[in-house]
């Protein structure tokens, strides 16, 4: 089959036609080059790499009312916050139920891989594995010790299984306990992350120190801040949709600006449907709301480019011939591919029936 439009991949967006064979790139050039005189099937749309969601807490997903009233600390703060209650009475099988739908749904959206902070220790770690263990999608799992001081053997129970250490906040830990779970994360070879400046600014040395592999939201964040995250070389997540439920938005035009790495997640699935493509759209009209418009290319890039350098597999993000990408193909007009896919992708106008073995997903 051949799609001709556009690639829009770690290269930037360009004309192109892309021959796929069994769900495979196996050729790409400029629109006209084709050798297919007419013999095979053609459509037109965008060729993108498959979107990772970096940052959800699908555990959330068994909550399915709207939640109560009150600040972002009354309602997903640990240990008491109304989540943390919530998963407490909820069983584990009903958790790992809701937590296999959301996984499932991302899939039909074309998302090829998740970012997950997941509570509960061990078992909560466990808990997702095994929800994800049926579902056609990698799940980057960063766990949490619930015992305070940290427990070594806890800590290391949890590393055991998880792919990394996922934590709350730096106000929310001593400085004890981020060393201990950072070098503990280092020395496994493992990913540490944590929240940072969501509801108030917090100094960048204290959630820089030790130096984390990636930091979420940085809402509050000065641009002399940004510019200290860039400097030290850290990734940041940010979920538009999740700050905007309590008034507040990031800095996104500013990061761009800074040329900071920007990755793009979806937060607390009790708030937000685990869908990349609406964060994506709700990020370019939220900043023009604000006045400080972010442009199509970064937000695409935030989604289908920079999470795959983050994980050190710059060749996924790539359109091109052996490539290890898993494409999508978007039906959507190819003239302006960015703002297309930013503002205009949803799960229909993905093309099915694309994809052979390894992209069984999607077939
Ligand atoms: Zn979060």
């Amino acid at each position: 089959m051949l799609v001709e439009g556009a690639i829009l991949d770690i290269d930037g967006s360009r004309p192109a036609y892309v021959r796929f064979r069994g769900g495979r790139v196996v050729e790409t050039g400029s629109i006209g080059t084709d050798g297919s005189r007419g013999r095979e099937r053609k459509v037109r749309g965008v060729v993108v790499p498959a979107p990772v969601n970096s940052h959800t807490h699908l555990g959330d997903a068994v909550s399915t009312r709207e939640p109560p009233p009150g600040t972002v600390s009354r309602l997903v703060r640990p240990p008491l916050g109304y989540k943390f209650r919530l998963l407490a009475e909820t069983s584990r099988e009903a958790k790992r139920n809701a937590m296999r739908t959301a996984l499932t749904r991302m899939v039909r959206d074309g998302v090829a891989s998740v970012v997950d902070f997941r509570e509960e220790g061990r078992p909560g770690v466990e808990l997702l594995r095994s929800a994800a263990s049926t579902v056609p999608i990698e799940t980057l799992i960063l766990g949490r010790p619930v015992a305070r001081p940290v427990d070594s053997g806890e800590l290391a129970s949890v590393l055991a299984v998880a792919d990394g250490i996922g934590l709350s906040s730096a106000r929310d830990e001593t400085e004890d306990d981020r060393r201990t779970i950072a070098r503990a994360c280092r020395r496994a070879g493992k990913r540490y992350a944590l929240h940072a400046s969501e509801a108030v600014r917090e100094p960048p040395e204290r959630f820089l120190e030790p130096r984390p592999d990636l930091v979420v939201h940085l809402v509050k964040a000065t641009p002399m801040d940004l510019a200290e995250v860039r400097d030290a070389g850290v990734a940041v997540v940010v979920c538009p949709r999740s700050n905007a439920l309590f008034g507040r938005q990031p800095d996104l035009a500013s990061m761009e600006r800074l040329g900071l790495s920007m990755l793009v997640g979806t937060d607390n699935a009790m708030f937000h449907a685990p869908s990349i493509w609406r964060e994506l759209e709700f990020a370019y009209v939220g900043t023009r709301l604000r006045r400080r418009p972010v442009s199509a290319g970064f937000l695409a890039r935030a989604a289908l480019v920079e999470p795959w350098r983050w994980l050190g597999r710059d060749d996924a993000a790539r359109i091109a011939p052996g490539s290890r990408a898993r494409p999508l193909v978007l039906r959507l007009p190819p003239d302006d591919p960015a703002y297309q896919v930013v503002t205009r992708t949803s799960e229909h106008l993905i093309l099915r029936g694309l994809t052979g073995e390894g992209t069984g997903s999607r077939g």
